[in-house]
């Protein structure tokens, strides 16, 4: 081999390096993107995605000061041992409110007049507070501020919890029924909070809604709702939420929130909050993975 051909070799390795070296700088530009677009893409879900739970006290530690916390759990703990004795008829209604989800799709709105156990409440079904006023309470746990739950579902919440323990969980029901006057408060005080910071009053309102759920529109001013323990993630793969997710169909309840699920049903996972739903539901929800959303859309109830 000449000199020149040498040099020409040369000069297509060295060509044949540079291009490679291209490929892997387009590469990783190309796998940096992606990881940028998807971590914006979960805060998105996160800031869109409140928690059913904020009680303020929790939810809001991250960005409130200690005054307002305060100040909203007083007014929460003042309000909620209420217990109303008036009676229900054997079915439910739900003023519909229609909306987009943030994935651009549409959120399912439930007839009126369904059965009481599959009742939708959420950011788009909204339950009348002349409803929430006359559940029949019944108190299950007497230690706690909100320890009543429709008077329906006492007997299978208490047999869930008795046979949770038996298999060794340690658990019992924290928070269950909320009045719609205490989310009502709640929600106004975390309105107000936004307000004082500078948001318009409208857009304050759908800031506070991502933390406090509109009165009417959480779970626990159904009386169907269950928090267990410390009401956290603290819950999440402990020997009694293993067992509840395995069996608290067979007692009709159901987890909630699910993770992965968070734009249908616009709350993040809570493995701690189960619903009653009924047996029958619940064992196809908890069978199929799916949300009580879902199942309602399946089923169109
Ligand atoms: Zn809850």
């Amino acid at each position: 081999m000449s000199m020149s051909e040498q040099e020409r070799a040369r000069r297509r390795r060295e060509s044949r390096r540079r291009a490679a070296n291209r490929d892997i700088v387009a590469l990783a530009v190309l796998v940096l993107a992606v990881v940028i677009a998807v971590v914006s893409v979960s805060c998105a879900v996160g800031n869109a995605n409140g928690s059913e739970d904020s009680e303020p006290s929790r939810a809001t530690k991250r960005t409130t000061t200690t005054t307002s916390a305060s100040e909203t759990t007083t007014t929460s703990e003042s309000t909620t041992s209420t217990t109303t004795t008036t009676t229900t008829s054997g079915s439910t209604t739900t003023t519909t409110t229609t909306a987009k989800p943030s994935n651009g799709g549409e959120h399912y709105v439930q007839p009126a007049g369904g059965a009481w156990n599959l009742m939708l409440v959420n950011d788009w079904n909204t339950m009348p507070q002349e409803m929430v006023d006359s559940i029949k309470l019944e108190v299950v746990n007497s230690s706690v501020t909100n320890g009543s739950v429709d008077a329906r579902i006492v007997e299978p919440l208490k047999r869930m919890v008795a046979d949770c323990r038996k298999a060794g969980g340690n658990i019992w029901a924290q928070s269950m029924f909320r009045p719609y006057d205490t989310q009502k408060r709640l929600y106004n005080n975390e309105v107000a909070r936004w307000v004082k910071k500078g948001y318009s009053q409208a857009d304050a309102e759908v800031k506070a809604a991502t933390i406090v759920k509109r009165p009417g529109q959480s779970e626990h001013n159904t009386g169907l709702a269950v928090d267990f323990n410390n009401c956290d993630s603290s819950f999440t793969g402990t020997v009694a939420y293993n067992w509840l997710v395995e069996h608290c169909a067979e007692y009709g309840f159901i987890l909630r929130f699910p993770k992965g699920k968070e734009d249908i049903t616009g709350v993040i996972f809570e493995s701690w909050h189960y619903r009653y739903v009924g047996v029958e539901a619940a064992t196809e929800i908890m069978r199929d993975g799916i949300t009580l959303e879902e199942y309602c859309q399946r089923h169109g109830v």
